[in-house]
């Protein structure tokens, strides 16, 4: 059986990689499995450990690090989140194309372990503007004042390493965003296919 896709997804924090996700996930014939990570952060309202992240402490965080067992880990405002290795080569070898949403720091180590890997592609969800980006961390309303701004400043970051990214789609329409991931996937699933 063909491995399936590495998918490395980023894009600031607010810009709502978690609602096309979600509907990434519905798409059947993209085979997609998500691939949840490991964090520090306290866990949010309506978040399920194990679903939306394993919540673990910062010990149990570093002794993952220590065995080996993270493909990437990286520190997001205070906080670690790493993406556990063995789920996600166990899934793709069952041909189901994983993804990652995560940072660009993590970002960086996956594309780099994987740069001569054809089956790896990277996703970056951009927002229309900064200031509906505000708006959107502000709508959360999930975290303090000192966190918005945080997370405001590693927006501004994250969005100077977009040049990284092999695809970069705007996300000013939901579905319309939708739709371009799931041709973005397609097309790297038919090459795959094509190449085998
Ligand atoms: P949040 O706290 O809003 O759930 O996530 C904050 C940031 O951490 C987001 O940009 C998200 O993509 C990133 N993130 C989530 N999981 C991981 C992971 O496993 N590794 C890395 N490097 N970043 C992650």
């Amino acid at each position: 059986m063909k491995k399936g896709l590495l998918i490395v997804f980023s894009g600031p924090s607010g810009v709502g990689k978690g609602t096309i996700i979600t509907k990434l996930m519905k798409i059947e014939d993209l085979r997609l499995c998500y691939s949840v990570s490991m964090t520090t952060r306290e866990k949010r309202e309506g978040e399920i450990d194990g679903v939306n992240y394993f919540f673990v402490s910062e010990e149990e965080f570093k002794k993952a690090i220590y065995d080996g067992e993270l493909l990437e880990h990286a520190v997001f405002v205070d906080h670690f989140y790493g993406t556990p290795k063995k789920y996600v080569e166990e899934k793709r070898s069952e041909g189901f194309n994983v993804l990652l949403e995560i940072d660009t720091v993590g970002a960086k180590q996956v594309m780099n372990q994987m740069k001569y890997d054809d089956e790896c592609i990277s996703i970056f969800l951009v927002p229309p503007s900064l200031e509906e980006l505000e708006a959107r961390i502000r709508h959360r309303a999930s975290e303090t004042e000192e966190v918005v701004h945080k997370r405001l400043r590693k927006a501004t970051q994250e969005l100077k390493e977009t040049f990284r990214y092999q695809y970069i789609v705007c996300n000013d329409d939901v579905d319309k965003a939708v739709d371009s991931i799931a041709k973005i996937i397609r097309e790297a699933m038919q090459k795959v296919k094509d190449e085998a």
